[in-house]
């Protein structure tokens, strides 16, 4: 008879439970903290309801929306007021706003290009000059050679990188290029020119109050995702899984000093855990996908204390040197999180360059986060509630050659029948990708004919 054990209870664990949920199949679900949900976790403070981890989901791809519509919650379903988007970044010291037209890091307008302090006029000129480049295919290469080679290093460092930075906690110079920004590689493998094959893709709608928005999010927070994911069958809390060993029949989970025995097994926390609990060369390569830790403090004020704060929130490249890497004014990018009255300002601290902000006290990254938002947006009230929420090697870095040593994880996992991979360390960090991940895992398990 089948009886899967799930390794790690995030939304990939979670996103396989419910598979095996749905179609009976028995399991256990091992989660080394007290509660599920991994990094998803909404807190409620006062009026407000604050994400400890991610704050939304890209609409673009299905994943995410679809469960949430079998899940039926379509109606709770909310977007960020885009008509209001403005993106700050820093540059020297000063706050500049992104010029409209850029996607991602490709221009796409001129005049808002020509205008923007943001640039000199060096890589402006260069800018412009990519459009006349020739298509080309070349082997993987780092996010920084990438972008330096099309628009020049002024790009890399205050687009590319803070852009990144939020995204993956990242080095532009380590990541690669060919699992970060697949379609822009393609863009250049048929085009040559990055802005020549954005301007020839249908210009995306014009944001508008009530239009499908690209960034989604639940009307309660991402929490109450984790709540209606509640797996119908055995969890165990507060240990970890510490190790698997073949059987004659399949294989066996240790866990609190006990053996689980089981058909399936789902390797859905961070790599390093599957490296650690898989040996040989397959363990080995899942050990060797680096992860970055970061924190995000939410700062709770009064609006009659701070001000308005204008746009979405503020982006800040590693070349300025500071410590805070991005901040979101709450209210002003979703509508009905922040009680009226109040701003919560969410920074995000730490990344692969800076992991050493998480060893320090609570009130000391509060201090030095005060201190750079004082600089940067004269805030000098003290917040009425600060909370820190760290998150240690949780961000998978998809370095250069990841898709390549995928491929071979794949093909040996293949090997072991039984044995299914799912996190944010393979083919996506998004929740998106990792809730894909986790339903085809389920799915495997079900329609697997061997018992
Ligand atoms: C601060 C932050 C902000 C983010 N923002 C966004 C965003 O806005 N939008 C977006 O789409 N994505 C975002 N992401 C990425 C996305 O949230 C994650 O990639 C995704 O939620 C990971 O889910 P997971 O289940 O694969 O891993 P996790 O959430 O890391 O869960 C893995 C679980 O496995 C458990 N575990 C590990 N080892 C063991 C073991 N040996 N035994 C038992 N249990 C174990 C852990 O305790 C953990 O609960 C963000 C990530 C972070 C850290």
């Amino acid at each position: 008879m089948k009886h899967a054990v799930i390794v790690g209870g995030g939304i990939s664990g979670l996103s396989a439970a419910y598979e095996l949920d749905k179609a009976g199949v028995p399991y256990t679900l091992i989660e080394r903290a007290p509660s599920l949900g991994g990094v998803i976790r909404t807190n409620r403070i006062g009026g407000s309801t604050i994400e400890a981890g991610p704050d939304s989901f890209i609409s673009q791809k299905p994943a995410a929306l679809e469960l949430i519509r079998e899940l039926g919650m379509a109606d709770q379903v909310i977007g960020s007021n885009d008509h209001l988007r403005i993106t700050f970044l820093q540059r020297h010291g000063r706050l500049v706003p992104l010029p409209d037209g850029l996607m991602m890091m490709i221009p796409t307008k001129v005049w808002p290009m020509v205008r923007t302090p943001l640039f000199g006029w060096g890589t402006k000129i260069r800018m412009g000059l990519e459009y006349f480049r020739k298509p080309g295919v070349f082997p993987d290469r780092s996010v920084a050679e990438f972008v330096r080679d099309h628009f020049g290093q002024e790009t890399v460092d205050y687009l590319a990188e803070p852009l990144l930075a939020g995204v993956y906690g990242g080095d532009p110079r380590e990541l690669s290029v060919l699992s970060t920004l697949p379609r822009f590689v393609e863009m250049e493998r048929k085009h040559g020119s990055l802005t020549k094959a954005a301007l020839l893709a249908k210009p995306p709608a014009k944001a508008t109050p009530g239009a499908p928005t690209l960034f989604r999010t639940l009307k309660n927070g991402l929490g109450s995702l984790v709540e209606a994911l509640q797996p119908k069958q055995t969890v165990l809390h507060g240990e970890a899984a510490e190790a698997v060993e073949r059987t004659s029949s399949g294989f066996r989970v240790r866990r609190g000093g006990d053996w689980i025995e089981a058909s399936h097994v789902v390797f859905a926390g961070p790599a390093y855990e599957a490296g650690r609990l898989l040996d040989g060369r397959l363990g080995e390569l899942l050990g060797s996908i680096a992860y970055a830790s970061s924190a995000t403090v939410a700062l709770g004020y009064r609006k009659a204390q701070i001000g308005e704060m204008k746009g979405f929130g503020i982006l800040v490249p590693g070349v300025e040197r500071k410590r805070m890497r991005a901040c979101t004014f709450v209210s002003n990018k979703f509508s009905g999180r922040v009680e009226d009255g109040y701003e919560v300002i969410r920074c995000f601290v730490g990344g692969i360059a800076d992991e050493g902000v998480l060893d320090l006290s609570d009130d000391a990254i509060v201090a030095t986060l005060r201190e750079e938002l004082r600089e940067l947006v004269g805030i000098t009230a003290a917040p009425e509630f600060a909370v820190v929420e760290r998150w240690r090697r949780a961000m998978a870095q998809y370095t250069v050659g990841h898709n390549a040593r995928w491929e071979e994880i794949q093909g040996l996992a293949a090997k072991v029948p039984g044995v299914y991979l799912a996190g944010n360390g393979y083919r996506g960090i998004g929740i998106p990708d990792c809730i894909e991940m986790g339903r085809a895992a389920g799915r495997a398990i079900v329609t697997d004919p061997q018992p």
